[in-house]
This record gives structure tokens, C-alpha cells and sequence, in this order.
């Protein structure tokens, strides 16, 4: 036959990383509009391991996120779920996340992190801040009610970070978590199968869980 030298595209992937405690319809937009304004050909949601970030309140077990993530994503063909975060013993941090995804995936992967554009602004105080922008493009995506002015990324590397609006949708976690505990419905902040699961496995209704973080 025809010897034919395949020069592919290099694979696009997206990595959501989050607590996911839980996954509600912001991040899902989040990824969404970000594959499409990127052309990602896979957006893979990493749940966190232990969110030192967010020591101070009760986070649900990594299982449960595990779980809520599968579910929320499994019917999008180009939304995937890892486990790289919860089966690493420790804090997590973004650094180890991206080398294990590189790892598995090999290095003709191009790698964009999808973060809120609030967490992005901190992203110098990271661990191994300095090698991440080796090993990833950054997307900061808007949040309403949390503005970032370009001065605010003024020190990042301008070809490395994109700040990217997407679709506004006031939903956080903190919030879920807060109604869940108040009987107030989440129905349509969160995909059907969430509110089923988190009443199937009694999530949240320790008004313990629902402490609002304070970052
Ligand atoms: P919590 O209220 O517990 O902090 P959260 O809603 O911020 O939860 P995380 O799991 O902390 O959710 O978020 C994972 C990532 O998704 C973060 O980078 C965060 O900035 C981003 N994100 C969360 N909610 C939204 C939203 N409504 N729109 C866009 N990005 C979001
Ligand atoms: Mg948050």
C-alpha cells in the first residue's frame, strides 16, 4: 500500500481539577465552553485527594466526589474522570496532577488546566509554581461575582495564561452544600443525578459540612 506519514494533530486535553464536593452545572459549563473555545478533544475532571486548601471544614469522602464526578459527567463522549488525586496519598497539588497526567498519557499530549479565574490569581503561591507552566497551558475561567483585572495576572507568562468568560452561572459547592443542609432544593444547580445521589447517601446534612470556606 500507500506508505503515509500520519502527521496527527497533537491531542488536546483539558483538566478540571476541583473538589467536586459536588459537581454542580458551573463547572460543567466551565469545561464545556472551554473544549469548545480550545478545541479540546477531552476535558478529564480530576477530584481532588485532600484539599489542603480547604482544611478547616469537613470535605466529603473522596469516594462520594469520585462518584458524583462519573455520574455527572458520564453521559459528555469528551468528559472523562480520573482518579490520579484521590489515589495519591496526601495533600494534592496541581504540580503531581499534571506530571501523573502527563505520565499516563505520554508527552505528545498538550495539557490545559481549566481553573476559576480567582484561583488562578494565586497560582504563584502554589507548590512547584515554577514548573507548572512547563507542563501546561492555564485558563482562568470568570466566576460571577469574582472580577480579575488583567493586572491581576499581569505577572504570569501572557502566552502560557488565558482568562477566558464563560457563561454565568452563580453556582459554587458552598452553596449546594448550604441548601442541601437547609431542605432548600437543589434541583437544576446540579445534574438530576447528583440530587439523587446526595439524598441516596444522606450527604450534607450535617450542618457541620456546610461551613462556608472562606477562599
Ligand atoms: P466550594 O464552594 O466548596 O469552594 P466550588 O464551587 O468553588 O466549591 P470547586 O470544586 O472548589 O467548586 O471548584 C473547582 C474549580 O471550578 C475551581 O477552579 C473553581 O474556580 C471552578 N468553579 C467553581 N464554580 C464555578 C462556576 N460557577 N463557574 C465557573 N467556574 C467555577
Ligand atoms: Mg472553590
Amino acid at each position: 500500500g500507500l506508505a503515509r506519514v500520519h502527521i496527527g494533530r497533537r491531542y488536546r486535553l483539558g483538566v478540571m481539577g476541583g473538589t467536586f464536593d459536588p459537581i454542580h452545572h458551573g463547572h460543567l459549563v466551565a469545561a464545556s465552553e472551554v473544549a469548545a473555545r480550545f478545541d479540546l478533544d477531552e476535558v478529564v475532571f480530576v477530584p481532588t485527594g485532600v484539599p489542603w486548601q480547604k482544611k478547616g471544614r469537613k470535605v466529603s469522602q473522596a469516594e462520594d466526589r469520585y462518584l458524583m464526578t462519573v455520574i455527572a459527567t458520564a453521559s459528555n463522549p469528551t468528559f472523562s474522570v480520573s482518579r490520579v488525586d484521590i489515589d495519591r496519598p496526601g495533600d494534592t497539588y496541581t504540580v503531581d496532577t499534571l506530571k501523573d497526567l502527563r505520565r499516563e498519557r505520554g508527552s505528545d499530549v498538550d495539557l490545559f488546566f481549566i481553573t476559576g479565574a480567582d484561583a488562578l490569581s494565586h497560582i504563584l503561591t502554589w507548590r512547584g509554581a515554577e514548573e507548572l507552566f512547563d507542563l501546561a497551558h492555564f485558563i482562568g475561567v470568570s466566576r460571577p461575582g469574582v472580577p480579575l483585572g488583567v493586572k491581576d495576572i499581569s505577572h504570569l507568562p501572557a502566552e502560557k495564561v488565558t482568562l477566558l468568560e464563560v457563561p454565568a452561572m452563580a453556582i459554587s459547592s458552598t452553596d449546594c452544600r448550604q441548601r442541601v443542609g437547609e431542605d432548600m432544593p437543589i434541583w437544576y444547580l446540579v445534574p438530576d443525578g447528583i440530587v439523587q445521589y446526595i439524598n441516596k447517601r444522606g450527604l450534607y446534612r450535617d450542618n457541620d459540612q456546610t461551613i462556608p470556606e472562606d477562599h
